[in-house]
């Protein structure tokens, strides 16, 4: 095994595999990747890809701005469907709504407000008489997690990275408060800077007690459902203030999403990988609220995976966090895949030049949790 590196990066999901790429883009030799099954094998590959700047915290929305003209530039190997984004209220959810979309305007990015009639007459297989409005991103919608993974990591590999698959990580090895590298299930290697970028698997290799990470694993589910022969079908992105239904399509199928309880995880290997019967019957009866439509629609298979939380549901991207060349991208809460092309370049950047210039991160320290 390759024993030094100038950057190792932990974990080969869609941030780790951004790093790296940003990282190589910017001239970074020796770039090290380690995962310990196969590039995107963890919760990126479950990931429903939806890319919309409709979002409550501006500073998140411009990251996601940001990364969707990433998805644009780079649409064929991301596979970025860019078939719009629909997100739609009823009165009693409309004031925030209508807030979020005043913040967008304010920004200057695209938001369009439609009434249930311009609602109904650009998707007309919805049910529109419970809803008062709605917000419309004719650029957004969602890219293919794997597709836009395997592009970060090819990027990063023709630039000289290293991708180690099958490699485990043990533990990020310190001494006298600095990082010396990373023990691994093949030897140790040894780099002035690593990067923990390990999702929900992040918590068990972070080595600074002094500086716990707030996470909390939790469990979420996604399903697919097959649509109807004969549909007509208005392809858009999705999303429902009602019913709390999110869908887009994906080939012959729709995935369907509901807003659901989270049960805490507290070992990443370990939980009910199984779909639970009652989210498999809540999300179908939303579907067929809202598109009646759609009510004949049979789910085809249910994905069981794990959101990382930190507690205000923002991600932590920040350091060197108590130990000099140590980093750490992780909590992204359910939602990182839209950003990530922003957050692997804003890291990159601090690591490289000690500041952000291209997008700002500093919203994201650790150090939010301590004020
Ligand atoms: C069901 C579901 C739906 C989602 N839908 C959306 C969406 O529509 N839009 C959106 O923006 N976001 C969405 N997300 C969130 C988004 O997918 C995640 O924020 C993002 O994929 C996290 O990427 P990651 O690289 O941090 O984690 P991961 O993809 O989990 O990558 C971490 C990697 O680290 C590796 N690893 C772990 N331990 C070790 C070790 N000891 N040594 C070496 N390697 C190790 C793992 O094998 C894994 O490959 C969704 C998430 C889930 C679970």
């Amino acid at each position: 095994m390759i024993t030094t590196a100038s950057v190792a990066i932990v974990g080969g999901g869609v941030m780790g595999c951004s790093l790296a790429y940003h990282l190589t883009a910017l001239g970074v030799q020796d770039v090290v990747l380690l995962e310990r099954q196969g590039i995107c094998s963890g919760e990126t590959a479950k990931s429903g890809g939806f890319v919309q700047t409709h979002w409550s915290s501006s500073h998140e929305v411009r990251l996601i701005h940001w990364s969707r003209g990433f998805f644009q530039e780079w649409a064929q190997a991301c596979q970025y469907q860019p078939i719009g984004y629909l997100h739609v209220t009823g009165a009693e959810k409309e004031p925030s709504v209508r807030e979020t979309h005043e913040m967008l305007l304010q920004l200057g990015f695209e938001s369009n407000w439609l009434s249930p009639r311009e609602i109904k007459k650009l998707q007309p297989l919805l049910r529109v008489d419970d809803l008062s409005g709605g917000t419309y991103e004719p650029s957004s919608g969602w890219a293919h997690p794997v597709a836009t993974t395997r592009f970060f990591a090819e990027g990063a590999r023709q630039r000289g990275a290293s991708l180690l698959e099958g490699v485990r990580v043990l533990q990020i090895a310190q001494r006298s408060g600095k990082i010396q590298g990373v023990e691994t299930d093949q030897g140790f290697l040894s780099a002035p800077v690593v990067v923990l970028a390990a999702g929900p698997w992040s918590l068990q290799l972070h080595p600074n007690p002094a500086l716990p990470l707030p996470l909390l694993n939790k469990r979420g589910q996604v399903c697919y459902m097959n649509r109807p022969a004969g549909l007509p079908r208005k392809e858009l992105a999705f999303y429902d203030e009602v019913t709390g239904l999110y869908t887009h399509p994906d080939g012959d199928t729709n995935l369907v999403g509901l807003d659901w309880h989270f049960e805490p995880v507290f070992g990443p290997d370990h939980y009910d990988g199984e779909i639970d019967q009652d989210y498999l019957e809540g999300a179908h009866g939303a579907l067929s609220h809202r598109f009646p439509s759609m009510a004949q629609a049979q789910p085809i298979k249910g994905l069981v995976g794990l959101y990382d939380f930190t507690p205000d549901g923002h991600p932590i991207v920040d350091g060197p966090l108590g130990l000099e060349g140590y980093y750490v991208m992780a909590g992204f809460s359910g939602a990182g895949f839209k950003s990530s092309p922003a957050l692997g370049l804003g890291l990159a950047e601090l690591i490289v030049h000690g500041q952000y210039r291209t997008v700002n991160l500093d919203f994201l320290k650790l150090s939010r949790f301590r004020c």
